[in-house]
């Protein structure tokens, strides 16, 4: 069993609804238990800018699953919500992200882990580091705390308290 770490985004229609559905949905595959799930978060689009504000939240999960056939689970999840992005870095419904698997570094035509961007991104390492501060990033040894404290605060992140 490894433990692995799930980003899921949404800025299209009812974006919390959809993050819990995606989070519904991933509970009841196998095998694959869903542990804990960071707060909601409210953030502004990064690299594409002009579009709608993102839900994200971060999920820890367990599972046997080899991390092709995780991503592979993912991305039927995004396809059961019937997925639809224009483009790369472009509004969608739902993304789901293999974060991190256990402290594995993997390089394969579709799946990299850690997810490349994910200790640039303050909406990622946010949510992340309300689960697992202590947490280490595999490629450079450094604490997820650290990674979100350099980030700063430039990208803007904001907890939602009473998401609904
Ligand atoms: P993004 O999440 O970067 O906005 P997409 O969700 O459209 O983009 O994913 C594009 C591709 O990224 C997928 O086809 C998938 O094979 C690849 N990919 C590589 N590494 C990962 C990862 N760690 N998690 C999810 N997708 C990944
Ligand atoms: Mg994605």
């Amino acid at each position: 069993m490894t433990i692995v770490y799930i980003g899921l985004g949404s800025n299209i229609g009812d974006r919390v609804g959809n993050i819990q559905r995606a989070l519904a949905i991933l509970k009841g595959k196998k095998p694959f238990s869903l542990l804990r799930v960071s707060s909601l978060y409210r953030t502004a689009p990064v690299g594409y800018e002009a579009q709608e504000w993102f839900a994200n939240a971060v999920a820890e999960g367990e599972t046997s699953l080899a991390p092709s056939a995780l991503l592979e689970l993912l991305q039927s999840i995004e396809k059961e919500m019937g997925r639809d992005t224009p483009f790369k870095w472009g509004p969608r419904n739902i993304d789901l992200d293999l974060l991190l698997y256990g402290n594995r570094i993997i390089h394969e035509a579709n799946l990299t882990v850690p997810h490349p961007l994910a200790d640039q991104r303050r909406f990622v390492m946010e949510p992340l580091a309300e689960l697992a501060p202590e947490g280490m990033h595999p490629t450079t040894g450094t604490t997820f705390r650290e990674i979100l404290k350099q980030l700063g605060t430039n990208q803007f992140v904001e907890r939602m308290e009473n998401p609904s």
